[in-house]
């Protein structure tokens, strides 16, 4: 199927590795040119090299630089001569207990996993629904739909952003211009991320990481792990002409792990 979006401009945020990679990486085989942003120079570069070489049609820019301070943001938004597909993603909030967390821990979550992608989503909008295309992509988590006890954190601040999305989404002067907002929730997925979370997990238990990934595959219906690169397909397909009908919406990707009809 061809997505029909060459030559746009893609805007994908924390992408050096795991799902935001996924996502620059499906997008530049659609013939996007992405800007790719992370705060590590040296991973940011050589994901970029990599993705010259494989598509070498697209123009691929690199910014190295935190996204969730006005000035990575600032960077980032500078990069791309215009931005028609944002990707809005970052890392993760620490999981813990409420119970230890001051005003400063609940503003940084805040900041990264709600006020960040609504600063990006300010910056483009209207610059999409002035063009008549736009696709709006966040990555949020599959706690969103069922919280993880542990990540409160994340739980909220991503609820947060999913509520003021829900909203936006549904304005005619956004939804009429052919601009949707959608977010992918991932369940678990291999990446960095999902590692060194099980290697904290595999430390308290005294097991090896293998042997926590083996326990934690078996209680997936699907008895594996997601790949990046099925992510990235399903962020491609929600930034392609086919799916302007398709806006508001949380898609879960998971291996059918949420265990509800809806
Ligand atoms: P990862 O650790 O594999 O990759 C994170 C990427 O984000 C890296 O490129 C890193 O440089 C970049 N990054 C992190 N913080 C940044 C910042 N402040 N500014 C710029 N770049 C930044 O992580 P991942 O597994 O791809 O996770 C991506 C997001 O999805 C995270 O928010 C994570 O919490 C969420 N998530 C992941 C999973 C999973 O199973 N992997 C599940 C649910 C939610």
């Amino acid at each position: 199927m061809d997505m029909g979006i060459t030559g746009c401009w893609a805007l994908v945020c924390a992408a050096s590795k795991g799902l935001g990679r996924g996502c620059a990486e499906a997008l530049a085989a659609e013939g996007v040119n992405v800007v790719i942003t992370a705060r590590g120079a040296e991973a940011l570069e050589a994901t970029a090299a990599q993705l010259r070489e494989r598509f070498p049609s697209v123009s691929v820019r690199t910014v190295a630089g935190d996204i969730t301070t006005p000035e990575g943001r600032a960077a980032a938004l500078a990069a791309a001569p215009r931005v028609d597909i944002l990707v809005n993603n970052a890392g993760g909030p620490p999981p813990g207990d409420f119970r230890d967390w001051d005003r400063e821990a609940w503003m940084k979550a805040i900041d990264a996993n709600m006020l960040t992608p609504i600063e990006l989503i300010k910056a483009t909008v209207d610059g999409m629904a002035e063009r008549g295309f736009g696709r709006i992509v966040n990555i949020t988590s599959a706690a969103v739909k069922a919280p993880i006890d542990i990540l409160g954190l994340s739980n909220g601040a991503r609820s947060g952003l999913t509520g003021f999305v829900a909203g936006l989404a549904r304005q005619p002067r956004i939804a009429s211009r052919n601009v949707t907002l959608n977010a992918l929730l991932p369940g678990p997925f291999e990446t960095d991320r999902l590692r060194a979370t099980m290697a904290g997990a595999a430390a308290k238990a005294g097991k090896s990481i293998e042997a926590v990934m083996d326990e934690r595959r078996a209680l997936n219906p699907a008895r594996r792990f997601g790949t990046p690169a099925e992510f990235g397909a399903a962020c491609a397909f929600l930034c392609s002409v086919h799916a302007g009908y398709i806006t508001g919406q949380n898609i879960l990707l998971d291996g059918g792990a949420y265990p509800g009809t809806f």
